[in-house]
């Protein structure tokens, strides 16, 4: 394909995804195929002639958009939104073409630079205290990570380099499996399953805090299992607050639990991962107190702020925390420039080498929305949940099973489990939306998560209408 062609083939490739997204509603949400649907489709080695771009595109609509999951469909509730917006895609056709590999500042400094500036223009928007944010001179600073796995991950492992080091330098006998076989880590009950796996990847204990009565951690859970674990001769290090759990979108008490870190010396790291994206709204803002205690914080604006993933936005207190756990330099990656401060080595704050030009996105978003958009498209999906919070107060048939704070509503029918897992099973296969459960204690509970960029109240309303009709259905053939 010549640049000629392309011309021609970007234009039309525009076309198909502008089609696609408008159309995307009069399409099934979720596919009929099965395990395994694919392979027969296509041949089992690649051409040995080029094939034509014409047969690949008729391809995409024979044989990958039967097995597509459409999470930017209106009737999509499943999971967490996935970012999704024309601005983003654009950006992402720019970074396919500049294709530069950010690992240094060096190796394409636009593309280190505009993400400083970018994280610290998304600092700003969330009101983040100064000590995050890059500034000019600052010890902080923000990196776009892959995910918030990562995040997490990044941040336990500096965490525990940091805690090594400050003991090895109290006590120089110590060795580090002596350290790493003492260390322990926090999370509430209700922290993402990432969690868990940043402690089994970073070869450290990692335990559940039971939350409370609305799913949140507190100070006296946290507080009994640090003396309960000092008294046993480990080494409280790092804990995990969640803001916006992933099954009912609870808060941790950061109020709490952050002075307790401080006075512990306990690494403190936020994963914001769905809920960040509100705290650019005066009114959801407050949800964010307390963050002034953490020593990381991370969410995903791949989630709910319009820019497509992969971007998820990680902040330090220190960088040096992170630079100084992950740091190597062999000859072929140094460069001339000293490291001033003015240069920033992303490499040194992730686990990969390379990295995309994933600022682009951000920078386009920010400025074809604007905040003030920004604003106006949270608020919009907050809405919808309360509104559909409240149709289901609305028949007594239904419970709401977790406070509504942002666009995320957690219920059930009043019964058992099974019942109403039967109900999901029926909504499931009739495809006319999606949803996922998630279990609060011991309940199973159906999630309805506002998703689409075009979701609208209608949307909303016929879902509602269409769960209700299921779960009569249901009542009826459980009394015969
Ligand atoms: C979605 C989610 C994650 C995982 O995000 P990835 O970016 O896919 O790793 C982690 N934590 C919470 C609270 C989430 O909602």
């Amino acid at each position: 394909m010549n640049s000629g062609e392309f011309r021609r083939r970007g234009k039309e490739m525009v076309d198909f995804v502008a089609d696609y997204l408008e159309g995307i509603e009069r399409r099934q949400v979720y596919p009929d195929v099965e395990p395994g649907y694919l392979r027969p489709l296509i041949p089992t080695t690649a051409p040995e002639e080029p094939d034509t771009f014409e047969d690949i595109l008729n391809d995409v609509e024979k044989i990958i958009m039967p097995g597509v999951t459409h999470w930017h469909s209106p009737y999509f509730f499943a999971y967490f939104p996935s970012a999704n917006s024309y601005p983003a895609l654009l950006a992402d056709i720019l970074c396919g073409a500049i294709g530069c590999i950010g690992f240094s500042w060096a190796a394409s400094p636009a593309c280190t630079e505009l993400e400083t500036v970018m994280m610290d223009w998304l600092g700003k928007m969330l009101k983040l205290p100064e000590a995050f944010l890059a500034g000019q001179g600052g010890e902080g600073g923000g990196v776009i990570q892959g995910s918030a796995s990562e995040a997490t991950l990044v941040a336990l492992l500096a965490a525990r380099t940091k805690v090594v080091r400050r003991l090895q330098a109290a006590s120089p006998g110590l060795t580090q499996g002596a350290i790493m076989e003492k260390l322990v880590a926090y999370s509430s009950d209700q922290a993402h399953s990432s969690v868990e796996r940043a402690g089994l990847i970073g070869g450290v204990k990692l335990k559940a805090i039971p939350s409370d009565g609305k799913f949140a951690m507190r100070a006296s859970a946290l507080q009994e299992a640090l003396e309960r674990d000092k008294a046993e001769g480990l080494i409280p290090f790092f804990v995990v607050a969640t803001l916006g759990t992933t099954s009912c979108c609870s808060f941790d008490n950061l109020l709490e639990v952050g002075p307790i870190c401080n006075k512990e010396d306990m690494w403190l790291h936020i994963d914001a991962a769905y809920a960040g994206s509100s705290f650019i709204c005066p009114e959801f803002r407050h949800l964010l107190n307390g963050v002034e205690f953490a020593d990381s914080f991370n969410f995903n604006p791949h989630k709910w702020m319009l820019v497509n993933f992969d971007c998820s936005a990680m902040w330090v207190k220190k960088r040096t925390d992170l630079i100084g756990a992950f740091k190597l330099d062999p000859l072929y990656l140094k460069h001339g420039h000293q490291d001033s401060g003015l240069i920033t080595d992303y490499r040194h704050w992730q686990l990969p080498l390379g990295r995309r030009f994933r600022s682009l996105k951000m920078w386009f978003v920010f400025r074809m929305y604007g905040v003030k958009g920004l604003q106006a498209y949270i608020r919009k999906h907050v809405q919808l949940a309360h509104e559909f919070e409240r149709l289901v107060h609305q028949d007594p048939r239904f419970e709401v099973c977790a406070e509504v704070t942002l666009g995320l509503v957690c219920f059930r029918l009043k019964g058992s489990n099974k019942l109403n897992e039967d109900l999901l099973e029926r909504i499931n296969k009739a495809k006319k939306i999606h949803l996922v459960p998630c279990h609060l204690r011991d309940k199973f509970v159906l999630r309805f998560a506002i998703c689409a960029r075009t979701v609208e109240f209608a949307h909303v309303q016929w879902a509602w209408e269409h769960i209700r009709q299921l779960a009569t259905d249901l009542l009826r053939a459980e009394k015969d």
